[in-house]
């Protein structure tokens, strides 16, 4: 297995650099009160996903889609919104510009993406979370902004998930308690924190759930980052 570079870049952004070298960007946000992530750092992605229509999310998708030619993926609605509003090619966009929805594939350059559930609210569409398996076979589960739900169990069943990051925050997605327990169902190998500490009304560190997570689920390390860096998984 080769090595993949998961790098925290905002809030719920990161910018996973694959084995092959390949590079995509999810829910990438320049304007992170607490840093991690600006335009000088992009760099050429092949995909650049979305999880939902709120602006610490979609944040400059569509530029990095214009800066290094990516395609967006993103719910049929959502996709439908920022092509139109942002100018960008319907070829730029997945599924020559219909965008995905729940359940739905998308096979590309090796990289396959599937769309999942999430339960959160959006100003287009329907929020989604993101399975994504890489070239050779490292498997990574971006739950997206959601609260608990218990098909998460039915995700790690499926997808045997190398990698999970998931939202410890609360007020607007899981608490440190949901999380862990999420975490327990998933039962990835390694979960990484996120959607914490961005605002002051928000969980403000990782330790909760990391000690939630050593009493729930003791095989699953947490890896905590904070925006800006990275962690490098497998060998
Ligand atoms: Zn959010």
């Amino acid at each position: 297995m080769a090595k993949t570079i998961i790098k925290y870049i905002s809030h719920a952004g990161f910018q996973i650099t694959t084995g092959a070298g390949k590079i995509i960007y999810i829910d990438p946000w320049f304007d992170n009160p607490i840093g991690g992530f600006s335009r000088e750092d992009v760099k050429g992605a092949s995909l650049i996903l979305v999880t939902h229509d709120h602006f610490d999310h979609v944040g400059q998708a569509p530029d990095i889609v214009k800066m290094t030619g990516g395609l967006l993926v993103a719910n049929v609605e959502t996709g439908r919104r920022l092509q139109n509003e942002f100018h960008i090619p319907a070829e730029k966009v997945c599924y020559f510009g219909y965008g995905m929805n729940i359940g739905g594939n998308l096979l590309y350059e090796g990289i396959s993406i599937t769309m999942t559930q999430a339960f959160h609210s959006t100003a287009s569409g329907a929020p989604c979370g993101y399975v994504i398996k890489l070239e050779d076979g490292t498997t990574l589960y971006h739950a997206g902004d959601t609260g608990i739900f218990d098909s998460m169990k039915l995700i790690g069943e499926l997808y045997k998930i190398d990698v999970a990051m998931l939202p410890i925050g609360s007020v607007f997605t899981m608490d440190p308690q949901q999380a862990a327990w999420a975490t327990k169902m998933i039962s990835p190998k390694k979960v990484i924190p996120m959607h914490y500490k961005t605002f002051p009304i928000l969980v403000q560190d990782t330790k909760a759930f990391a000690d939630l997570v050593k009493k729930e689920a003791p095989a699953v390390e947490v890896v905590s980052l904070n925006p800006g860096e990275e962690y490098t998984y497998g060998k």
